[in-house]
């Protein structure tokens, strides 16, 4: 026999999290009573409130449309006047067994439930089997809106029948609703996959697999400035720079501890002459390779070793985006072999202070320093050496300290052997990403049993400091595009400056401009197609290019160029050695803007 459960809620009185996960998990209950009047086949999955709004998972007999989205939405609206109550019932196995026959997947949730933890909900004329967390009727749902269709597995698990999920935002003011869109908007425009495909700037190819990122011209070439430019910095701080190949035996992970902690996100093993070879998922046993071609004294210490190193990840393909998350990348890397703690202090810090460098030269601000704890109940999870993480851990808050940067600390984010300090962003979407890190490691050391020789004469085991700045530059580019929304500072411009010649006839002294910007290692471009001037010009705005150089008869004659500034600023006509002069200086000081 069912049994009704009387439940009513005052909503007012619940914490705003709660009330609203109550909000939108009701409404996914109106969304399939309304999937079910739309399509009478549909399966029903899950309908569970997500963050911003909720989703249910349906099994169709047609794929979905923008134009199903909209009569769902009118339907569900229409059960706000009607005020149904949410009745909440609890009914046995058998009961169950028999009211759910026709829905394969809700069979299949029966079989996780226990006997007496079976229930039912029904508003109106629609039943779901559902564990309970609703508002008390369906005037009280907010404001809503369904948002987009996507696909699912079932469970989550590729082996299982895809279903389409139906996604919606939900609120409780339409004020809410009205500026969470907003934000989204936002979003939107500055996202890195959009801005990166209008640019050119890479692309991803079904052919060549997802999270294996393409560069294009465009991208490449700010690419190829941030490597020179960090390459650089790193010069001037004494690191020395390495190349080490990206497949190395499998035995060396295991060494490591990479296989037995990392193995899930490596690539599978390839077999060749009965050896076997894995894509190195991390460089860190690759420059402890480098450290062991060579007994080192302490003299010789701290020794920085640095690569563009790539690195391969097996993300899932339901996880890669974009450049923010892939799966062959290339790490601004470095491991720094120190003799002892003090040692250890000074390099942290100096990679700290190199990290400010950098990203206050990018113009980044919307980031924080975290430092990330291990957890010493999870000796899973983490190497089990209590007196090395505690060591550590004090090591890295000092350091931050003493720098005076603000950080917070968290638990149970540490790399597996050992604490960090990573620095967290925000992408334009509002997630909380990981850009870089910075690592102590007593572990390796002893794993690989590294020496040196000390002022004593006698053996001693040096510490790895692991760090990022740049992070990778998959990461750093798409966070760039975001944050510039494609309006990249000259230096860092694919195309500095383009040319227009006003007829054909100009073209040849338009070839000299750019001939002679050239001289300066400026990238510049000549327009020469026979479009209108105006057309050229707002191609050029698209494009996003810094300078456009407006050439005709009067500036061949004087030895000019008439210039303009990206965002419309008329510079009007200048000389072109003072003009030169401009861009050089402006991109010699990485200017962030003209
Ligand atoms: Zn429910
Ligand atoms: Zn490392």
């Amino acid at each position: 026999m069912a049994v009704p459960i009387e439940e009513h809620v005052d909503l007012k009185q619940l914490p705003q999290e709660e009330r609203l996960a109550r909000m939108r998990h009701s409404a996914a209950h109106v969304l399939a009573e309304a999937m079910v009047e739309l399509m009478p086949e549909a399966e029903l999955g899950i309908g569970p409130p997500i963050e911003n709004g909720f989703y249910y998972d349906f099994r169709l007999p047609r794929p979905l449309t923008e134009e199903d989205l909209k009569w769902l939405q009118k339907r569900m609206r229409k059960s706000l006047g009607r005020r149904l109550p949410f009745q909440m019932e609890q009914i046995t196995r058998e009961e169950a067994q028999e009211r759910w026959k026709d829905q394969p997947f809700k069979l299949d949730l029966l079989s996780d439930l226990e006997d007496g933890s079976i229930t039912q909900c029904t508003h109106g004329k629609f039943t779901d089997l559902c564990r309970g967390g609703h508002v008390n009727h369906t005037g009280e749902l907010g404001a809503f809106k369904l948002t987009s269709i996507a696909g699912a597995y079932w469970r989550g698990s590729e082996k299982n029948p895809q279903l389409q999920r139906v996604y919606g935002i939900l609120f409780e003011t339409e004020e809410e609703l009205q500026d969470y869109e907003r934000r989204l908007e936002e979003a939107r425009r500055r996202d890195h996959r959009r801005i990166g495909r209008d640019l050119k700037l890479f692309d991803l190819y079904d052919e060549v697999g997802p999270g294996h990122v393409v560069w294009l011209p465009a991208g490449a070439t700010i690419r190829r400035e941030l490597m020179r430019w960090i390459e650089d910095l790193e010069l001037e701080r004494g690191y020395l720079h390495v190349s080490t190949p990206n497949v190395s035996k499998r035995e060396l992970y295991v060494k490591s501890g990479h296989w037995d902690h990392f193995r899930d996100a490596m690539y599978p093993v390839m077999e060749r002459e009965g050896e076997e070879y894995v894509l190195r998922p991390m460089n860190c046993p690759s420059h402890i390779m480098v450290y062991m071609s060579d007994l080192h004294s302490y003299r010789e210490l701290p020794l920085r070793i640095a690569e563009l190193g790539n690195m391969h990840r097996w993300e899932k393909s339901g996880q890669v985006s974009g450049m923010s998350r892939v799966r062959i990348m290339t790490l601004n890397d470095a491991h720094i072999f120190c003799a002892d703690t003090a040692q250890v202090e000074s390099e942290v810090e100096g990679v700290l202070r190199l990290m400010e460098e950098v990203y206050g030269t990018l113009g980044l601000k919307d980031y924080a320093y975290r430092l990330s704890l291990g957890d010493p109940e999870n000796k899973e999870k983490y190497v089990d050496n209590p007196p090395m993480w505690e060591a550590g851990e004090a090591l890295l808050r000092r350091v931050l300290q003493k720098v005076g940067l603000d950080f917070y600390e968290a638990k149970d984010e540490a790399a597996f052997y050992g604490p960090k300090i990573d620095v967290q962003f925000q992408t334009a979407a509002g997630k909380d990403e990981t850009l870089v890190t910075i690592q102590v490691d007593f572990h390796f050391p002893e794993q690989f049993g590294l020496e040196y020789v000390g002022e004593d004469g006698a053996r001693h085991r040096p510490i790895i400091v692991h760090r990022g700045v740049i992070s990778t530059l998959e990461r750093m580019v798409a966070l760039l595009i975001e944050e510039y929304e494609g309006n990249f500072p000259l230096w860092l411009a694919p195309t500095q400056a383009i040319v227009i010649p006003i007829a054909d006839r100009h073209i040849p002294y338009g070839e000299e401009v750019a001939a002679k910007l050239r001289t300066a290692r400026l990238r510049v471009e000549v327009d020469n197609r026979s479009d209108r001037m105006n057309a050229k010009i707002r191609d050029a705005q698209m494009r996003k290019i810094p300078y456009v150089l407006v050439v005709g008869d009067r500036e061949a004659e004087a030895g000019q160029a008439a210039v303009r500034v990206r965002g419309g600023e008329d510079l009007g006509p200048m000389a072109l050695d003072d003009l030169l002069e401009k861009l050089r200086t402006e991109r010699d000081t990485k200017a962030l803007s003209p």
